[in-house]
């Protein structure tokens, strides 16, 4: 069996060559006689492998000894909780920007904790533009701020760091961290589930300036309290193993190809080659502002919705999965994440071109 060009937003393709080393070193990693799965996670062995790809993450995103790395569980939507519940401290609100589904989710669970102020929406244009920072209403009381880089389901993008002044800048980069260069600093608190860039489901990645531990509300979980987790190395309990190795596996290999800034240039080009194609026909369409398209996840349209059916079925015979757009939103959308080669995108316009060709 050949493997797939897989569009999926998530859990979504990894790179074919940590899959196969993961496979060879499945039976017996290294020697030890065991699986990466049987071992205890407090013998040597799985320390170092931890230990090795919290290193190898700190030199790919450029994250310093000021920030705490944390190796977490119940992806990112465990985040919308624990970020309130350990940052809002004394604070009684938090400025949230509302730019899709992720942002509302945060903005939904972060209700049950404290206030939360929307400080801009980006729903007047239905999600197809975020307002210009000049008129967001941010508070300078706010515990921090909270944005959604990337809207996995919409695709749209910020093309720029909010300015959060002292209050601390919150990002969920579920669905483009380590797909470009980014200034971690600027940052109080990064997190991202696993599933895009990353590795498998269920671990998240939470990156957290180490002033702003401590902090949490005493009603918080033990399981969520990051001061807890910090001071455990991630090993409060039985932490995610096999991930967490995976997601290693992982940084190895973008450090092999460049690291973030060759992944940038290449995700870079792919997005431009597909929206290009897109703008170029007058059967595709994509609604989202050029400014803020994402690079990661394209939505677009057929001209007929009653070709959809028709649309996918092609793909799927070769090869080109799970194309379907967002059950919220329709039509179709093209996740090209880091894994994604650049051969699956011109694969997929050749597709497009033929289907437009056929149908249109
Ligand atoms: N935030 C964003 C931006 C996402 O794309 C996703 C998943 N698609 C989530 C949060 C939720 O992640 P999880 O399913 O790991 O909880």
């Amino acid at each position: 069996m050949s493997r797939a060009f897989n569009f999926c937003a998530g859990p979504a393709m990894l790179p074919e060559a940590v899959l196969k080393q993961a496979q060879s070193e499945m039976l017996d990693w290294r020697g030890t006689g065991m699986s990466v799965m049987e071992m205890s996670h407090r013998s040597d062995e799985f320390v170092e492998i931890a230990e090795t790809a919290e290193k190898d993450l700190r030199e790919l995103a450029g994250i310093s000894d000021d920030y705490a790395v944390l190796f977490m569980q119940g992806g990112a939507s465990s985040q919308f909780s624990s970020i309130p519940l350990n940052l809002l401290g004394e604070k009684t609100s938090a400025d949230y920007v509302n730019t899709g589904i992720w942002s509302k989710k945060a903005i939904a669970e972060a209700k049950r904790y404290g206030n939360v102020n929307v400080v801009a929406s980006a729903e007047d244009s239905g999600f197809a533009s975020i307002p210009d920072q000049s008129a967001w209403t941010t508070s300078a009381d706010a515990a921090y701020l909270h944005y959604t880089p990337n809207e996995t389901i919409g695709g749209l993008e910020f093309d720029f760091v909010p300015e959060s002044g002292s209050v601390p800048l919150v990002a969920d980069l579920s669905s483009t961290i380590l797909s470009r260069p980014l200034d971690v600093s600027k940052f109080g608190l990064i997190y991202a589930g696993a599933q895009k860039n990353i590795g498998p489901s269920g671990l998240v990645v939470v990156i957290i300036r180490k002033d702003l531990l401590g902090k949490a509300r005493k009603e918080t979980p033990t399981m969520m309290n990051y001061q807890v987790i910090a001071d455990n190395d991630s090993m409060y309990n039985t932490p995610a193993t096999y991930s967490w190795y995976l997601a290693g596996l992982v940084f190895q290999w973008l450090k092999e190809q460049g690291g973030v800034q060759a992944m940038a240039e290449l995700n870079s080009r792919k997005a431009k080659k597909l929206y290009d194609f897109i703008d170029g026909s007058d059967f595709y369409a994509n609604p989202i502002a050029a400014r803020f398209r994402s690079w990661m996840n394209i939505p677009f349209t057929l001209a007929d919705d009653g070709l959809n059916g028709a649309f996918l079925k092609g793909a799927d015979a070769r090869g080109l999965l799970n194309l379907k757009g967002h059950r919220s939103v329709g039509g179709m959308r093209a996740s090209i994440y880091n894994a994604m080669p650049e051969a699956g995108v011109d694969a997929l316009i050749q597709y497009m071109a033929e289907f437009a060709k056929e149908r249109g």
